[in-house]
């Protein structure tokens, strides 16, 4: 079990074991006017799913997953790591979109919206969301579907965890692997200008079996590198085909592009990313990397104190064919989320590492949509979650009003029963 953090504590942890736990957890905080906090997988860098003095409501043990591979559906409790799911539903060679880090949750990333290799292939993970079982603000255990609780399957479609706490969440799921073609592509950084440009152009004629991610990036001895990494959702003798033209660019510094099962691609960021370290990051989409952009992001870059990435994530594909109106997540024509992300030690090293990303932020500010991934928001404020919800801000406050009026549920990317 992952440590609670030192400097927060909380009252009380409740660790659920079920639905009922949750209902019993809910209804203790409520009768007594307590902070609830809730913690899924634990991963959340905004650090909401633990408060001060309040209560948490712990899913992390309820970790029960059926998958039926006739209907290709999964059903799976809120506890569920990325990993152990992926492992779950690939025994039957079937997946659905889920995350790059092996140990996120399940439940907050699905919340949110819900990134991954799949995306572009088949949507959000929300997308691939069929129904879930969520316990509301007054103790009541709700399914929601499609057409049970309807406008509620509509919210928690990418609006966070402000309605309730699902319990259960029900996908859709999709033949996958096991084998894919995956892996990276390393550029010298004296080639970076030229190289970004390909991925550019690469990236923008790119089908939906392929995505494509791009980063600078920094080695242990201080040299810098602009990665493109590579997957595709299909046979492994069409992927070779298919990104044929990024390896035949340029001269690369490595390439270690080949066939890779699917699990085991799903958690090749997780040495990145270890619990302990300190982490920030500031993410916007992006519908087009112009050359001016690509001079702003590398002249950012040079002053990136060591250990610091410049990500860009490709986004598009299906996700962006799915009806602004139908989820609560908006960014559906942006092409790229662009974030920088710092890692680093030592607390004295916080300033100058939280600076240089929100700086790089700042400055790349005028290429961006003005839209964010919900899930990458930390704690910017409620202009910045209205950001993320754009034109579905609205009927997402009227459905808090009618479903958590007291904003009982409030350690979240909070969206207020009142606009
Ligand atoms: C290293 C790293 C890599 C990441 N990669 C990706 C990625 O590839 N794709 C992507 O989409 N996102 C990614 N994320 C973001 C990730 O989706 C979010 O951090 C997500 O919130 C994590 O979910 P969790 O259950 O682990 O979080 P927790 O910290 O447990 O929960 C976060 C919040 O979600 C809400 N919540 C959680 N569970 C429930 C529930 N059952 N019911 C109601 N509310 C709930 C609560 O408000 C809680 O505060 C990444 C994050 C990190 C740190």
């Amino acid at each position: 079990m992952a440590p609670y953090s030192t400097e927060m504590l909380p009252a009380v942890v409740i660790y659920c074991a079920g639905s009922d736990d949750v209902i019993s957890a809910v209804n203790f905080a409520r009768s007594r006017d307590l902070l609830v906090a809730v913690r899924a997988g634990g991963h959340n860098v905004a650090g909401s799913s633990v408060c001060d003095g309040g209560v948490v409501i712990d899913l992390s043990r309820m970790k029960r997953i059926e998958v039926d591979p006739a209907r290709r559906i999964a059903r799976a409790e809120a506890g569920l790591s990325l990993g152990e799911f992926d492992a779950a539903t690939q025994s039957h060679g079937l997946a659905t979109t889920m995350g790059v880090n092996a140990d996120t949750g399940i439940a907050g990333l699905t919340l949110g919206g819900g990134f991954g290799k799949l995306g572009r292939k088949y949507g959000l993970t929300c997308d691939n969301l069929t129904s879930v079982e969520i316990v509301t603000a007054d103790g009541r255990l709700l399914r929601a579907s499609a057409t049970e609780n309807a406008d509620l399957f509509w919210g928690v479609r990418g609006g966070g965890g402000n309605f309730g706490i699902v319990t259960t969440f029900e996908y859709r799921l999709h033949p996958v692997g096991p084998m894919l073609l995956a892996g990276s592509v390393l550029h010298a950084y004296d080639h970076a200008r030229d190289a970004m440009r390909f991925y550019r152009a690469f990236s923008s004629k790119a089908s939906d079996e392929l995505s494509l991610d791009a980063a600078l990036v920094t080695a242990p001895s201080g040299e810098r590198f602009f990665n493109i990494s590579a997957c595709y959702i299909g046979p492994v003798d069409d992927g070779e085909r298919a990104v044929k033209p990024l390896r035949d660019y340029g001269t690369p510094v490595e390439d270690r592009i080949g066939p890779i099962p699917y699990v085991q691609l799903q958690s090749a960021g997780d040495a990145n990313f270890p619990r302990g370290r300190r982490y920030y990051w500031k993410a916007q989409f992006m519908r087009e990397i112009t050359d001016q952009a690509i001079d702003m992001l590398l002249a950012a870059y040079a002053t990136a104190p060591t250990g610091s990435l410049l990500v860009l994530q490709q986004v598009g594909g299906a996700i962006a064919r799915v009806p602004i109106a139908e989820t609560p997540y908006v960014n559906r024509d942006a092409l790229y989320d662009c974030f920088p992300i710092s890692i680093w030690d030592d607390p004295g090293d916080d300033a100058a590492h939280i600076r240089w990303a929100r700086d790089l932020w700042d400055a790349m500010r005028p290429f961006s949509t003005g839209g964010v991934y919900a899930n990458n928001l930390g704690d910017e404020g409620t202009d910045r979650v209205q950001a993320a919800y754009g034109e579905n801000y609205p009927r997402l406050v009227a459905l808090k009003s009618k479903y958590d009026p007291t904003n009982f549920f409030r350690l979240n990317q909070n969206i207020r029963p009142t606009l």
